[in-house]
């Protein structure tokens, strides 16, 4: 048979705890999406690459896992971490190596207030457009370079270092993604978090090259916030901000509490990208295994679906994840929603209810 399709190939690794109920569902939706839209096709490929697999066979990855992301198109991720393996294990097993291998030097984490959704804000009931952010995260250096170790390990006098690493190409690239963003969103405004009274090296290198790249961008209102004040200002004045660039620490604490003030955690996505595109980007709803509601099917799939959608549109699909975007909002506003936004359904009524939307807006 004679297609045209374009396909794109994408390596699902589901993880952990509901990572594995989400990643199903957002199958279930990419699918719809591209068999309803036509033009495109994706061919997912399972990776089991699991704590739960690690603690049978001692391995999260093969030795060539990293290679073998590669020949992919993107890498679509759920979440990994289980109580029975320590954080520091699995993260440094899976998401940590991806995110360096494959270049992906940028976390991108919008936020803002979905239709029917609400915000735990009182400086956002009246008009919720007021909170909408996108918070660009470097995602290669920093507090999480690894660096360290610990010295008199086992007597009572313990000393531990933990490196944190800033480069000027690190800081530079990571500036620029931020300003251009900033430039492509309406309100042209650049908000920059570090901690420069405190910390004064990398901080201090961060401020600097912050003004250096502003330069190059004199339509960019910018302003710079020490990241305690930062969240203050976020919950008091959510309106004053748009763009935000912070470290690798600073911009993962600041995007669960966006995550939690536009909503609930089981909203929000991100995207880890290579922006040379000379590897596989990677997108994953920035909650994690959430043990304590896992194999219950009561997960709110919305971060995973808008997680989907980022993917779509860096697939160059605009159309189709402006429709998928447009079908979760569908249903969120039609109160389909679960227990974390205050509704009563599960993770398939509200998948269902996503598949449903997408056939009837295309
Ligand atoms: P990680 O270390 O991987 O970031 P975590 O321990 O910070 O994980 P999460 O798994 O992100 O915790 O979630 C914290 C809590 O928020 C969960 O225990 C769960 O109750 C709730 N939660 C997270 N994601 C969702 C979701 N998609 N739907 C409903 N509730 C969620
Ligand atoms: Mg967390």
């Amino acid at each position: 048979i004679h297609s045209t399709s374009r396909i794109y190939n994408i390596a699902s690794i589901p993880g952990d705890g509901i990572g594995v109920d989400i990643t199903e569902a957002a199958v279930q939706v990419l699918t719809t999406l591209s068999n309803t839209l036509g033009g495109f096709e994706f061919e997912f490929k399972t990776f089991d690459w699991s704590s739960k697999k690690y603690l049978e066979r001692g391995w999260y990855m093969e030795d060539d896992g990293l290679e073998q992301l590669k020949k992919y198109d993107a890498i679509y991720f759920g979440a990994v971490g289980w109580p029975d393996v320590p954080d520091h294990i699995s993260l440094w097993s899976l998401i940590l190596p991806i995110r360096k291998a494959l270049n992906q030097y940028v976390n991108v984490r919008p936020t803002r207030i979905l239709e029917g959704t609400k915000s735990p804000l009182a400086a956002v009931q009246a008009s919720p457009s007021d909170l909408n952010w996108v918070i660009v995260r470097e995602n290669s250096e920093g507090e999480y370079s690894g660096q360290g170790g610990t010295s008199h390990e086992h007597s009572e006098h313990a000393i531990a270092t933990e490196v944190s690493i800033f480069t000027q190409v690190g800081i530079e690239r990571i500036m620029r993604f931020a300003f251009e963003t900033a430039k492509s969103r309406p309100r042209k405004k650049l908000t920059m978090v570090t901690k420069s009274n405190a910390q004064r090296h990398g901080m201090v290198l961060w401020d600097k090259i912050f003004y250096k790249v502003a330069k190059e961008y004199p339509d960019i209102e910018i302003d710079k916030m020490l990241v305690d004040a930062m969240t203050v200002r976020m919950v008091y004045n959510p309106k004053s901000l748009d763009t935000i660039v912070a470290t690798n620490l600073h911009a993962d604490i600041l995007s669960d509490l966006a995550a939690a003030l536009s909503g609930s955690i089981g909203i929000a996505p991100s995207s880890n990208l290579d922006p040379t595109r000379k590897n596989p980007s990677m997108f994953e709803p920035i909650h994690g295994s959430a043990p304590d509601i896992a194999g219950k099917g009561i997960a709110n799939p919305v971060g995973a679906f808008w997680s989907a959608a980022e993917m779509v549109r860096w697939l160059g699909q605009e159309k189709a994840a402006d429709g998928l975007m447009k079908a979760i909002e569908n249903v969120t506003a039609a109160g389909v929603k679960t227990r974390d936004l205050g509704g009563d359904k599960n993770t398939v009524e509200v998948t269902l209810a996503v598949c449903a939307e997408i056939e009837k807006l295309f």
